[in-house]
């Protein structure tokens, strides 16, 4: 981060400010840890922050400490206006293009206060005063972890704050597996553990809660995986009657889309989720090496994110949709 920026951040929070903290829609483990570590880093510098969400977070997440303070926009749109209104300075985190927020980009849009966004997608819009962006870390949490470092607070660190940072860096970093995992991330959280962070517990909290009929779905979509092997590539479906069928909760699809890529010389695997009620199949991506899906996820899908894990969009049907898949991924070099 620019010196100067830090500099002037500073100087905003010189004195209490009325915060809004916003998270990317369907927010995920670095999205609900990043906006709640930084919720409660400002909490305990006499700020008034606010964390809206678009839309819900899954059940999975909601034993992150904050969790319940937080704001849903869909679902209290008049009240998250007025928070977002009457705020003095914006943190976006974890995403960095206003229709990642869904219908609440129109609002943001209107906004005057000053925004600061802090994240690691590729390709930044340009709406922010103050940007932290950087592709080469694993997790928004760990760039909030330097960011508090930036702003020389490193001394207000503690448990819960490092339990928020802790949540993101290992569900972004898929385990401290995927390539962003430096010698960085794993002294942060060596950090994180001395402050008295639940290392142990917060994978079981987040891995090991699953209900008996998420694993019956997990299982439906093993079943209907299928393999390119020439082509080093697999991917898989669930359509609106086998979600209804196992009783599908938000979070259960969760993770899933990994699979396809622990067979053996599969390099790159998606999952195709039907939605009936928005009328779209919500994809995701994931790639290992060099196979980049972002651009992948942008040139055919509507969509992006990061060069091993992207998600997208079709309108067309679950059909025409796996059959445009198939005929792209035929004429893969990967
Ligand atoms: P997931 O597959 O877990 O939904 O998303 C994987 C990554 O891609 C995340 O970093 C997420 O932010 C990004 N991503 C998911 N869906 C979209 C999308 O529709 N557009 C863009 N630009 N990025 C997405
Ligand atoms: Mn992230």
């Amino acid at each position: 981060m620019k010196i100067q920026d830090i500099q002037a951040i500073q100087l905003l929070l010189a004195t209490p400010k009325k915060i809004a903290i916003i998270p990317h829609r369907g927010p995920d483990g670095d999205a609900m840890g990043s906006t709640l570590g930084l919720y409660h880093f400002l909490l305990k510098n006499n700020h008034h922050p606010t964390v809206i969400a678009p839309n819900d977070f899954p059940d999975f997440l909601a034993w992150i400490p904050g969790s319940e303070t937080v704001k849903i926009f869909e679902k209290d749109t008049e009240n998250c206006t007025k928070i977002l209104e009457e705020a003095e300075i914006i943190f976006t985190l974890d995403f960095n293009a206003f229709h990642r927020t869904g219908e609440m980009e129109h609002t943001l849009a209107k906004l005057t206060a000053p925004f600061i966004m802090i994240d690691h997608h590729q390709k930044p819009d340009d709406y922010a005063a103050y940007m932290y962006s950087d592709t080469a870390f694993g997790s928004t949490c760990e760039m909030v972890y330097n960011f508090i470092s930036f702003l020389d607070k490193k001394q207000d660190l503690d448990k819960t704050i490092g339990t928020c940072l802790y949540t993101g860096i290992l569900t972004d970093s898929g385990s401290f597996r995927f390539p962003g995992t430096t010698g960085n991330t794993h002294r942060i959280i060596a950090e994180l553990i001395d402050l008295g962070v639940e290392n142990t517990q917060i994978p079981v909290m987040l891995f090991d809660n699953s209900s008996y009929s998420r694993l019956q779905l997990l299982g439906r979509a093993l079943q209907n995986l299928k393999v390119f092997e020439e082509n080093k590539t697999s991917y898989t479906t669930l359509v609106q009657t086998e979600l209804d069928a196992f009783h599908y909760v938000k979070g259960d699809t969760e993770g899933i889309v990994n699979y396809g890529l622990s067979i053996k010389g599969i390099d790159f695997t998606a999952i195709f989720i039907e939605n009936k009620d928005e009328n779209i199949i919500k994809i995701s991506f994931r790639s290992q090496g060099g196979f980049d899906v972002n651009q992948f996820a942008r040139d055919h899908f509507n969509g992006g994110g990061h060069s091993n894990a992207a998600g997208g969009r079709s309108e067309l049907s679950m059909e025409e949709t796996v059959k445009k898949f198939e005929d792209l991924v035929t004429k893969l070099k990967i």
